[in-house]
């Protein structure tokens, strides 16, 4: 099977520096899948922590986005060459994939990104992918990796996503101030109850924390992958998951429905930039007769976003039921609100949001 498998900073890094025993138990476990047949995909970060840790004697402003993608761009050496070390060891051949979220939503990226994985894995090396750090733009980066491991197991069509973590898998609440929290061993649909019990990051190093662990299972899932939250250290984990044992942390079942990678990308971006008011009937249009939306259709704008921005499209009650790619900017809707097809000059698009680029929420 192909198996996605992503392994955060805080599990690979201890104090800035490679923990050396997690990654040598995850390439081992890693050769193990490969001997018993499978096609193990890694998405690892740590590149920025290790980075950091490079070069900090260095006079550093670290706040600066531009100093992070530095951090970055070193830190990768260190994580890529201490995966080949110990992959070689097991006669594994480590290959460096490095993606920006254009790779998922300009097609011809995309399916380029699909066929070099496709080769890696027909070779038999080890794909290890990671965010492009080094160039990555802070509005539309992925945010964490745990989405980045998402889409690659939408892209391959993976039959397992694994996010590995420091603990078991998710909690009822916080067990390190809850000791009643208990571990919820399967979910069937991810649903706001579940997303409020997943708190933030409490390491503090890499981005991922519980929320985006589930936000990123809420893609997996859309996209027809199971996915497995469980712990790095955990002896076995591979080959645990692979055989879906039931303790292995929290399951999260994969729901039946198939959508593309770019509107799944629209769906689950990070922050849209504000939002689109529509009336009764263009909400019927976009969910029933799958139309894109007019601008007739529009009673309102809010949050101040740029022509391809992604926003979130709400009817009259608040109730937001979509989310798309705008060809309007918000000053356009306000200055053309109201007004007829005939009325709005001819450069500007009758559509607001083009049909192939809105995707539908689950209500
Ligand atoms: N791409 C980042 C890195 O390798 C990690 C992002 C994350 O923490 O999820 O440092």
């Amino acid at each position: 099977m192909i198996i996605v498998i992503k392994i955060g900073s805080s599990s690979l890094t201890k104090a800035g520096k490679l923990f050396t025993p997690a990654i040598e138990k995850l390439c081992h476990e890693i050769a193990q899948a490969k001997k018993a047949g499978h096609a193990p995909v890694l998405v690892s970060s740590g590149a920025t922590a290790l980075g950091r840790t490079i070069f900090a004697s260095a006079q550093v402003r670290m706040a600066e986005p531009a100093m992070s993608r530095a951090f970055g761009s070193a830190g990768q050496v260190a994580l890529i060459s201490a995966y080949e070390r110990h992959l070689a060891r097991h006669d594994s051949v480590a290959a460096q994939v490095l993606l920006a979220p254009t790779d998922f939503w300009i097609r011809k990226r995309y399916l380029r990104s699909r066929g070099t994985l496709h080769r890696l894995l027909e070779l038999g090396a080890v794909p290890i992918i990671n965010e492009n750090d080094a160039l990555a733009d802070n509005d539309i980066s992925f945010g964490d990796n745990d989405r980045l491991a998402a889409l690659v197991a939408h892209l391959l069509k993976a039959e397992k996503l694994l996010l590995l973590t420091d603990t078991d898998g998710i909690y009822s609440s916080d067990p390190s101030v809850n000791p009643e929290a208990s571990l919820i061993a399967k979910v069937e649909g991810i649903d706001h109850t579940l997303e409020q019990m997943a708190t933030g990051s409490r390491s503090g190093v890499g981005r991922g924390g519980m929320s985006s662990k589930v936000a990123a299972a809420k893609i997996a899932s859309w996209s027809g992958v199971e996915t497995v939250i469980a712990k790095a250290a955990r002896k076995n984990v591979v080959a645990d998951a692979i055989a879906g044992k039931a303790d292995i942390g929290t399951t999260v079942a994969p729901e039946l429905r198939s959508i593309s990678a770019r509107k799944l990308w629209i769906a689950f971006a990070q922050q849209p930039s504000g939002r689109v008011v529509v009336d009764v009937g263009a909400r019927k249009a976009v969910e029933r007769r799958n139309s894109s939306l007019l601008a007739a259709g529009v009673v309102g704008a809010s949050g101040s976003f740029a022509i391809d921005s992604i926003v979130d499209i709400a009817d009259s009650d608040g109730t937001v039921f979509a989310r798309g790619v705008t060809r309007w900017s918000q000053q356009q809707i306000d200055d053309h609100l109201g007004k007829k097809t005939s009325e709005i000059p001819d450069e500007i698009s009758d559509e607001i949001i083009h049909k192939d680029d809105l995707a539908l929420l689950p209500q």
